[in-house]
């Protein structure tokens, strides 16, 4: 499903899987993130190319996440920034990283990088951490739109991975979270307004206070903030991941 959310910005997703961003300006076609798969990420080119009449200039990869960067094949031809970290997590990724994942040899890597910012006329990328060590949001200057990567979940559990720190999670939020943004676009969900971002810092928080006690299980459970959420198990596997970094330390 494709969104227009402004003159510049569509979004495609919605539907749980990570969100594909379009931005449109004088120069042509910007796309953040490239989705897990080869022919979604084909479609996007076709749409973008076909409809909208632009030529594919830049693509950007907010981290390194098989489901944000794998479509990147189908872009081999265009710039792909992305932060130093993200294209070394990625150039990392070998055959057992691969395995269970659909018919990609090797990811193709970004071609130009940055270290912790990145910024234009148009965009403001920064590196920020929190999900993962490389997350980054891009904001799109003139149309207030927070392009959030995995950051932000909305309606979907977050994935909360080995490498997440969650104290770091927090903050950042806290500190987008005294801007303005017209429309936050989360990683996996639909595009809302800073309610995203107060949701995602409330169920961090909370999730927290579980590790360290002060909240039990119950309460997460009878808290509208989690029990909405989809893919339930997510929740699971993300305290499970969040412990297991707990007992190694
Ligand atoms: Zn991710």
């Amino acid at each position: 499903m494709i969104q227009k959310l402004s003159n510049k910005v569509y979004m495609v997703g919605g539907d749980g899987s990570a969100n594909v961003v379009i931005i449109v300006d004088s120069k042509g076609a910007i796309v953040v993130d490239t989705s897990l798969f080869e022919e979604k990420a084909r479609k996007i080119r076709e749409f973008i190319e076909g409809v909208l009449k632009k030529r594919i200039y830049l693509v950007i990869n907010t981290h390194y996440h098989p489901d944000h960067c794998f479509g990147n094949i189908v872009f081999d031809d265009v710039q792909i920034l992305s932060s130093s970290l993200t294209k070394k997590k990625m150039s990392l990724m070998d055959a057992d990283y691969l395995k269970d994942l659909p018919m990609i040899k090797k990811p193709v890597l970004p071609s130009i990088t940055f270290e912790e910012d990145w910024c234009d006329e148009y965009l403001q990328i920064a590196k920020l951490g929190g999900h993962t060590p490389d997350s980054s949001v891009v904001i799109v200057r003139d149309e207030k739109i927070l392009v959030a990567g995995d950051l932000v979940f909305n309606g979907f559990h977050p994935e909360i991975v080995s490498d997440s720190n969650l104290e770091q999670w927090i903050t950042i939020l806290e500190d987008l979270r005294r801007r303005h943004f017209n429309w936050v676009i989360p990683g996996h969900g639909e595009p809302m307004g800073m309610v995203s971002i107060d949701l995602m810092v409330r169920y961090l928080s909370k999730i927290k206070r579980l590790l360290a006690g002060t909240v039990t299980y119950a309460e997460i459970l009878s808290d509208d903030n989690f029990s909405r959420r989809e893919f339930p198990e997510l929740f699971s596997w993300g305290i499970e991941n969040l412990l297991s970094v707990q007992r190694a330390r």
